[in-house]
């Protein structure tokens, strides 16, 4: 396996993953777009949350779920109360323009209807009769308590994505926003509290990876709700192998292909392209990274999308006009994606459009985009930042072998071709999420989401997290006992 799965460079990496500026005992968070500080706060003792939620757990594992749903429910109100603050956080800590953050606080509010459906759908009770045998139950009971691992990305909607089916089952959750985005986390639990789920149930704690090991190494917690890179879920499933009392959940990164075939609709399918490419500065796990392109096509598309991406505005979050991406992360997220792009450059990449970076102190990073064509070894990593490889191929069966040249499998799209190309499509490319004729990003949540390979460990989240969050109990039931011994028995027995 190649040193780096997952992250922004393609030059070094030791198997961990990158972490934001830690001062002594604080975590610090930055503004991406002004460097400026935002927010600080000492490390959380992990020993005493665990402790905490290990003693409150009970109790809301026996409260009705009529209440816990009502409570969850309350959580989405308080959400919407704050929804312009919260957003407001998010394009600060993150540097995603404001109306993205203003559709994730959306998302958040809409997770707790679908997680209060899919609780019911996938892990009602159920009880089927068998005449004399009595009933055959089937009920689910929660893990216990959960640590759930935040990435930085979507530092609101993913944690919650975990934490709000998490709670409707009965668990009490520990939740440790990225050390990049920690203010979101801490705000997203102040709606929680308020919404009358107090801090022991859903308990906010601050830290970095070690944190994050401490809880994952810990006796006290029942399983590890991870979204992330795949460095680091690996790191954490190692860490698990011994333990398969511990539920584990892992939501990775992706090397997503979009294949471009025969279409007459090529601005549709430019826009389709950028979009899946570009948003949130490519910071995201479903963003297309590869885009393999049928070679009699090449000519007609490569303009197109240039001169798209020519004109997507990257600024400051609240700027005006609105752009269309902020910054990455951090400058170490620059660098490394700058050293990528040049590394592609120095093994065979030419470059459609140069990675740009205006202000060499702050991370702004132009959309970029590169043939890799004759690249003899295209490393398959995860770039975490704007920039499209494109691949060019003769056949659709070298389309498929490319789009599966991946250890990862999140998302993959086709955009164009015909019903019978499609259907060859989703049954040879192996990914969680696969669309046609539409981008790579945004699956909806009310679907399962999740990837096979480096992309997760069939644990999806989405519509199927109740499942991860509840075990299943089969019980066989009679009001009385009542039995006999049939055959076997000698007679004469009284
Ligand atoms: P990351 O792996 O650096 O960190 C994620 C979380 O894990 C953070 O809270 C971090 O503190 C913690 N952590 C780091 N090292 C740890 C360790 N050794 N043990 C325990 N915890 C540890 O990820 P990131 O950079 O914040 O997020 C970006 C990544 O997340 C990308 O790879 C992206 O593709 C992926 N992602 C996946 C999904 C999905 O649903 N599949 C969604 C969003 C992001």
């Amino acid at each position: 396996m190649d040193a780096v799965v997952s992250g922004s460079a393609l030059s070094t990496g030791d198997g961990e993953a990158m972490s934001a500026p830690v001062f002594g005992p604080e975590i610090v968070s930055f503004e991406p777009a002004t460097g400026k500080e935002i927010w600080r706060a000492p490390v959380s003792d992990i020993d005493e949350a665990i402790k905490r939620a290990r003693r409150a757990w009970p109790a809301w594992a026996a409260q009705p779920l009529s209440t816990r749903m009502e409570l969850v429910r309350r959580f989405a109100n308080e959400v919407r109360k704050d929804a312009e603050k919260l957003a407001t956080m998010i394009s600060r800590e993150t540097g995603k323009p404001q109306w993205e953050a203003a559709a994730e606080v959306e998302s958040v509010i809409a997770k707790v209807e679908v997680s209060i459906r899919a609780f019911a759908e996938r892990t009602a009770q159920r009880r089927f009769d068998n005449a004399m045998q009595g009933t055959s139950a089937v009920r689910h009971k929660p893990h216990g308590v959960l640590a759930v691992l935040g990435p930085f990305n979507y530092p609101a909607h993913l944690p919650n994505a975990h934490i709000v089916p998490a709670l409707i089952a009965g668990n009490a959750v520990i939740f440790k926003p990225s050390e990049k985005a920690p203010a979101t986390g801490e705000m997203l639990q102040r709606c929680f509290n308020r919404a009358g789920i107090t801090s022991a149930i859903m308990q906010f704690v601050c830290g970095g990876p070690e944190e994050g090991k401490q809880l994952v190494a810990h006796d006290g917690i029942d399983g590890v709700l991870f979204t992330g890179s795949a460095n680091t879920g690996i790191n954490i499933n190692r860490k698990l192998a011994t333990r398969p009392d511990k539920i584990v959940a892992l939501e990775m990164g992706g090397n997503n292909p979009v294949v471009l075939w025969d279409t007459p609709k090529l601005t549709d399918a430019a826009a389709l392209i950028v979009r899946s490419a570009f948003s949130t500065a490519g910071q995201r796990c479903t963003a297309a990274r590869r885009l393999i392109v049928k070679s009699s096509m090449y000519d007609s598309i490569v303009p197109e999308l240039k001169s798209l991406a020519d004109r997507l505005i990257f600024a400051e979050p609240f700027a005006e006009p609105a752009p269309f991406m902020g910054p990455v992360i951090d400058n170490a997220a620059a660098d490394g994606l700058t050293e990528s792009f040049l590394y592609l450059l120095s093994r065979g990449g030419k470059a459609i459009k140069h990675l740009v970076r205006p202000d060499e102190n702050l991370p702004f990073l132009s959309p970029a985009i590169i043939d890799t064509t004759a690249m003899p070894d295209r490393p398959d990593v995860e770039l975490f930042g704007p920039i499209l490889q494109v691949i060019k191929v003769d056949d659709f069966d070298q389309a498929i072998a490319e789009a599966n040249n991946t250890r990862f499998g999140l998302a993959a799209s086709l955009i164009g071709g015909t019903p019978q190309e499609y259907n060859r499509f989703w049954a040879n490319v192996r990914a969680g999420v696969i669309n046609w004729n539409k981008g790579t990003i945004g699956p909806s949540h009310a679907a399962p989401v999740g990837g096979i390979g480096l992309s997760g460990n069939h644990r999806p989240t989405g519509y199927y997290a109740a499942d991860y969050c509840a075990y299943p109990v089969s019980s066989g039931e009679l009001d009385q006992p009542r039995a006999l011994i049939g055959i076997g028995l000698r007679s004469g027995g009284e």
